[in-house]
């Protein structure tokens, strides 16, 4: 009984403890929680506080509207969601490596990471081109769901594997200009003989035409033109090719952009250098890159239309579409070289398997979703206003 007596009296006064320590033990792990903020010790020891530099280097002119600002918006993003854990520091062309070096800087490890198009290295990794742009291929958002849901993305990881490198989408022009042009083109005799800068299978394509292909990076373009070292070049639409002043230098400006219909920039990363990063750090980059693809389709769907508009009413600019026989003509140079880059390259014939299969799907249910729309939109309010 005197047990029962000892109970009774100090029963009250162990819950009364143990219900303390619970408040404590709560309040505690509360105050960690008020505290778990970015910048909080609590905070900083969860995630780790060890600190990364990256340097990116790229193809474009530093801080060039549009397809230079992709690079400047991931290390933005990069640096605000990791807290600073993460940086990187964006390098214009030349000012590291050349532009035409980016893709190698990157392979040996000399940087980090680089921003520029998959199809410069077409001599390298002929697949290259599927990854930036073919000639009728797929546009921008046709493009995205492919590389994104429909395996393209797996490919071009696979395709890039040998160099040490991993690619991500980085960035989106959406459907390119034709090019400028110091004639008027109106039958496919008119390409025989120019000499144009147009990268990728496409530049195939325009030999294949009788005219001649050159590869020459962004910043070298407008004086190459002035001084006839090319007789036409495509960059890639209004907002882009008007902020170099192609306008200046050439007179006629066609559409539509046959040979990149949905141009997809990249980010490439040392593989190395992305796997020395904790986990959280590197969906950081893959979230950071994702935000910057669909950033710049957004900004020339946006600015596009002012800029053509500024080209031809304040500068004359001559707006020409391409004849629909020289398109033609250039569907059929498209079909040979794409038989040859199949032939000789079987990563590119396996890419161009995944590629075709997706293109006629989407296709297909395009062909009552977005191009009926468009086509239903002209229809019933063809020159009129909404
Ligand atoms: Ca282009």
């Amino acid at each position: 009984m005197g047990n029962t007596s000892l109970e009774r009296r100090y029963t009250p006064l162990i819950i009364l403890l143990l219900v303390a320590a619970l408040v404590a033990t709560i309040g505690l792990w509360a105050t960690e929680r008020a505290g778990s903020k970015p910048g909080d010790s609590q905070y900083i020891a969860a995630a780790g506080t060890e600190k990364y530099q990256w340097k990116m280097v790229t193809t474009w002119p530093k801080n060039f509207p549009g397809l230079g600002m992709a690079a400047e918006n991931f290390s933005k993003l990069v640096e605000i969601m990791s807290d600073g854990r993460l940086t990187v520091h964006v390098y214009g062309a030349g000012e590291l490596v050349p532009a035409m070096q980016v893709f190698d800087a990157v392979s040996q490890g000399v940087v980090d990471a680089g921003h520029g198009a998959a199809y410069y290295w077409k001599g390298k990794v002929p697949s290259s081109v599927f990854f930036t742009s073919i000639p009728f291929g797929l546009n921008a958002q046709e493009m995205n769901g492919w590389l994104h849901y429909g395996g393209g993305l797996e490919l071009w990881q696979e395709a890039y594997a040998p160099y040490n490198l991993v690619p991500m989408a980085g960035g989106s022009t959406g459907v390119q200009m034709a090019g400028w042009f110091n004639k008027e083109i109106n039958s496919i005799e008119d390409l025989k003989g120019l000499k144009m800068r147009i990268p990728g299978l496409a530049g195939e394509v325009f030999a294949n035409a009788g005219g001649t292909a050159v590869t020459i990076p962004g910043g070298e373009l407008y004086t190459s033109m002035q001084t006839g070292v090319i007789d036409a070049l495509e960059w890639v639409g209004p907002y882009n090719d008007l902020a170099f002043g192609f306008h200046e230098v050439a007179r006629y400006y066609y559409y539509p952009g046959w040979h990149e219909p949905g141009s997809i920039l990249e980010f490439v990363v040392n593989k190395d250098s992305l796997e020395a990063l904790p986990e959280d750090l590197r969906a950081i980059v893959v979230t950071a890159s994702r935000a910057a693809n669909q950033d710049m389709l957004d900004e020339y769907t946006a600015r596009n239309n002012a800029a053509l508009q500024s080209l031809i009413d304040e500068h004359g600019v001559q707006l020409r579409r391409l004849p629909d026989d020289v398109l033609l003509a250039l569907w059929e140079g498209t079909q040979v070289a794409m038989e040859k880059l199949v032939a000789e390259d079987p990563m590119a014939a396996k890419v161009y398997e995944s590629y075709r299969k997706f293109y006629r799907g989407v296709r297909n249910y395009h062909h009552i979703s977005e191009q009926a729309y468009i086509n239903a939109r002209d229809v019933v309010i063809g020159d009129g206003e909404l």
